[in-house]
């Protein structure tokens, strides 16, 4: 079972959940009435309050009028909500008895916070984890996060250059992982030469994003070109849909420049997702081994105004712990 199963298989729970807080309310409100009719009367009272107002508030064209009537609903319903709790505490029952109880007061037990982009709550969070983690789905992702990330890839630097270089591309990505959605600019492009760290550090900032309650999808460019290959040949679609890519509010791209180049939809298709994905506003992270200049050509200059966009994208050089090659270069941050 991948993450996104996880979360829909949870959803329906927290769905089930809400449905049952309705009922037990219910519940509790037959039993009551049962034993004293009256607070039937008072709660309808309560909400002819509320509705009476309402209709004075927009036939009064006077101000001070419609302050008066807001203030007279106001007291009429402190005191209609008094006698209500009055006549529950004679029956021996807590003042909110008739009110929906909920699992985790934070979220009302619809797993998500009023935050925008939508974020899920702690306790759906923490649930999600622990499903994600019995289900082994979490494997890889656990290890790749800023905590191992000095030990693990600076210890291999060649020089302290190297090492500073990773350090500040670190910053960086810490610090996006760590604001978002409250940054300045909603892309992340990491690029330099293989085997300096950029999946990790990717992952790193994809980690702390879903640790933070954040949803998104993790996809190599070669999956996100059979995604988008799919949808040209107009076959059904796979479960990442071209769609999803779009719709996800954060989308990390690992890879860019490895999924092979095909007339008509590599550059087609990555252009309308990285145009419809800026023009929302949505975070998208990738990591390449191609220079910006490698991009453009590629790509075209469509694409690579998208993708370099000064304004919405922070670019950074990775270089420096080049195992693989031996080359160290300089890096840094370049927009
Ligand atoms: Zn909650």
């Amino acid at each position: 079972m991948d993450r996104a199963e996880h979360i829909r298989a949870l959803q329906a729970e927290y769905a089930q959940l809400q449905a049952q807080d309705r009922r037990e309310a219910e519940a509790r409100l037959r039993e009551v009435l049962a034993r004293d009719p009256e607070i039937g009367v008072l709660r309808t009272r309560g909400a002819a309050i509320a509705l009476e107002a309402m209709r004075e508030m927009m036939r009064q064209t006077d101000l001070e009028k419609r302050r008066q009537a807001a203030e007279k609903m106001r007291r009429d319903g402190l005191e209609n909500n008094r006698q209500l709790r009055l006549r529950l505490t004679a029956l021996g029952l807590p003042e909110d008895y008739l009110e929906e109880k909920h699992r985790c007061e934070k979220c009302r037990d619809t797993g998500y916070t009023d935050d925008i982009p939508a974020r899920f709550c702690e306790c759906f969070q923490k649930a999600l984890r622990l499903r994600m983690f019995e289900d082994g789905t979490m494997a890889g992702l656990d290890r790749q996060n800023f905590a191992h990330f000095s030990d693990e890839l600076v210890r291999k630097c060649n020089t302290p250059q190297e090492a500073q270089n990773l350090l500040f591309a670190k910053t960086i990505c810490q610090q996006f992982a760590q604001e978002y959605p409250r940054v300045e600019r909603p892309n992340l492009l990491l690029y330099g030469p293989g085997g300096v760290g950029k999946t990790f550090l990717l992952n790193c900032v994809f980690a702390r994003l879903l640790e933070r309650g954040f949803s998104g999808v993790r996809i190599t460019a070669y999956r996100m070109h059979e995604t988008m290959r799919q949808k040209h040949i107009g076959a059904q679609e796979e479960a990442q849909g071209f769609e999803e890519l779009i719709q996800t509010p954060i989308l990390v791209i690992d890879d860019l420049g490895t999924e092979p180049m095909l007339r008509n939809i590599t550059v087609e298709y990555l252009f309308t997702l990285l145009n419809e994905r800026c023009a929302a506003g949505r975070a998208t992270l990738i990591a390449t081994n191609l220079s910006p200049a490698e991009l453009k050509e590629r790509y075209g200059e469509r694409v690579a105004s998208r993708l370099l966009d000064r304004s919405r994208c922070v670019t950074v050089r990775m270089a420096g712990a080049d195992l693989r090659q031996g080359k160290p270069r300089n890096g840094g941050e370049e927009a």
